[in-house]
């Protein structure tokens, strides 16, 4: 039962709270109006960004979709709420038909999520992802191709999918893990899951995505923004980063006052302080990690900025 000091919380109606507390979030849940919403600038490359859900429970302290709450409290408040789209997976259907409709053998492409993670701790109960990918699986009862789909998460919660990602023909996974050491993390990132956690989630898909029953997603890991890694953590981590076929690596999204606009939360502009041995010579620290992944990670392809982000 939602207690009264909650109600109002969300400005955008109809909204109800259907749970207190998960975690450290409140859960709100709403019908969207529509579900793909059309790709622009950073991820210019897709058709479509699709995020099931609004707001982020991991409330990552430099996180630049703050910047799209629905209201300033809420912005503030960053990570303590979500809402939840309960009417996605319909939604969702019926805007695959329509392009299928226009586009029967070009299949769209989506990337899913530029301002939640689709795999936040929610997932686990509410599984509005997974009704998703089931939604994009469909389609080839048709006889249509399945989308192109890029997942970004930073979760191991995707391992539950393995049985529905091997199915698309087209996909990519991004695990982000900006930083090699596990106390930059819990600076940054105090409430998202541990480094080994999400390189251990990528060994269980590559392992159990069987290339007889399906197909082989391509795997990236996202350094972005690229965080500190204390110098004993440094040449580990990048051994570690073998495991993707593609390392992206980018620096903070600049600043703004504006809101609607992606940029740094102020919260993780206080962090950096603590590291000033980094932060002070930021781009020189950029430039030599940049250099030990290119001589460390043979092999393996390294973008920067933009053009990492892309499907192919
Ligand atoms: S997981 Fe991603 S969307 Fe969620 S708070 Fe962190 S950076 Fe933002």
């Amino acid at each position: 039962m939602a207690k009264l000091r909650y109600q109002g919380y969300c400005e955008c109606e109809p909204t109800k709270l259907v749970r207190e507390k998960f975690g450290n979030a409140n859960v709100y849940a709403q019908n969207a109006q529509s579900l793909l919403t059309k790709a622009t600038g950073f991820i210019s490359a897709y058709d479509f960004t699709l995020n099931p859900y609004r707001g982020c429970q991991y409330g990552c302290s430099y996180c630049y979709a703050a910047a799209f709450s629905p209201n300033s409290k809420m912005q503030q408040d960053w990570g303590n709420w979500v809402i939840l789209k309960e009417n996605a997976a319909t939604i969702l259907a019926k805007e695959l038909q329509k392009w299928y409709k226009k586009n029967p053998q070009q299949p769209p492409r989506i990337y899913m999520s530029s301002v939640t993670d689709p795999y936040q701790p929610l997932e686990s109960q509410y599984q509005l992802t997974r009704s998703l990918l089931e939604m994009m699986l469909d389609v080839r009862n048709d006889g249509y191709p399945t989308p192109t789909l890029v997942i970004q998460t930073r979760s191991p919660i995707i391992t539950r999918d393995i049985d529905y990602l091997q199915r698309f023909q087209r996909l990519r996974i991004n695990m982000s893990i900006p930083t090699g050491s596990e106390s930059v993390r819990r600076d940054f990132e105090p409430r998202s899951p541990s480094i080994k956690a999400r390189l251990n989630a990528i060994y269980l898909i590559k392992k159990n995505i069987d290339a007889f029953k399906g197909y082989i997603p391509k795997i990236s890991i996202t350094i972005t923004p690229l965080l500190p890694t204390l110098d004993t953590d440094e040449i580990a981590f990048i051994e570690q980063l073998k495991i993707a076929d593609r390392v992206v690596i980018q620096d903070f999204h600049p600043s703004h006052n504006r809101s609607l606009i992606a940029s740094t939360r102020s919260a993780a502009d206080k962090i950096k302080q603590k590291y000033a041995w980094w932060y002070d010579c930021e781009q020189s620290s950029y430039a030599k990690f940049k250099s030990q992944l290119l001589a460390q990670l043979v092999g393996v392809e390294i973008k920067e900025g933009k053009d990492g982000f892309g499907y192919e």
